[in-house]
């Protein structure tokens, strides 16, 4: 059934399945395509397409059963499996993730850090000991790795992403600044940079003075002609 969604798609369902399980706290039950598009602020009929991909889910009439489409969702987004993840790089972002527990429920679930730091070695960050890169063979020797979240700097990635694929690690989850593209087709890569974000957010920021600025000089020379 999923076969050719695009990744346009792929990418709206992890906030429909984040607001699906608010609707779930709040003990919602079901909701219609109108009800959830004002929540999520984007049109009803791109709801129904979007989930249309997968075989709809909806009932005419009646809505969206919000148990049962977040349980589909999160199927569709392989969240009913557990992911072990590494982290290659205990600096302050890979600290950060090894400390954020939020993963653990989503069933992302943070089983080894490396860093090539011989002051690192053993230091426990959220629960998890810190072993030496050279450790990384023998490791996935013994231990299942889905995904390895790659956080340290640049000039390493390419080298070390391609010692990834060789373990056989299939997932890569990369926030060193670059682009990694791979030669194994069947590896995954998704690209996460945050300083890309925030340029984005700089940018919006400025335009939106801007525009104040104009409509402030606007409103100025309105009130100086009356
Ligand atoms: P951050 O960028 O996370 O704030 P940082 O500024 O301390 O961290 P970076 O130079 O970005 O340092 O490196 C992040 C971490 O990656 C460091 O702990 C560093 O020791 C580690 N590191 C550097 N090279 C490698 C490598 N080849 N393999 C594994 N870890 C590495």
């Amino acid at each position: 059934m999923n076969k050719d969604i695009s990744q346009a798609v792929i990418r709206r369902m992890p906030r429909y399945y984040r607001y699906l399980g608010e609707l779930l706290d709040e003990g919602v039950e079901r909701i219609s395509s109108n009800e959830l598009s004002l929540k999520m602020n984007v049109t009803a009929s791109q709801i129904r397409q979007d989930l249309n991909n997968f075989g709809g889910f909806g009932q005419q009439g009646y809505g969206y059963n919000v148990q049962y489409l977040y349980e589909e969702i999160g199927r569709i987004l392989g969240l009913e499996q557990r992911h072990n993840i590494i982290i290659i790089g205990v600096g302050n972002l890979g600290q950060a993730l090894a400390n954020y527990s939020s993963f653990e429920k989503m069933g992302f679930v943070i089983t080894g850090l490396f860093d090539i730091n011989p002051d690192l070695e053993g230091r426990i960050v959220g629960r998890i000991p810190v072993r030496m890169l050279r450790e990384l063979e023998p490791f996935a020797a013994t231990h299942k790795v889905d995904i390895a979240a790659l956080t340290m700097p640049k000039y390493t990635a390419d080298k070390i992403a391609n010692r990834l694929v060789n373990l056989g690690i299939r997932a890569i989850w990369n926030f060193a600044h670059i682009d990694l593209e791979l030669m194994d087709k069947d590896v995954v890569v998704e690209n996460v940079h945050l300083s890309d974000s925030l340029m984005q957010l700089s940018y919006n920021m400025m335009r939106s003075q801007k525009e104040r600025k104009k409509e402030f000089a606007k409103k100025n020379e309105t009130s100086s002609k009356q």
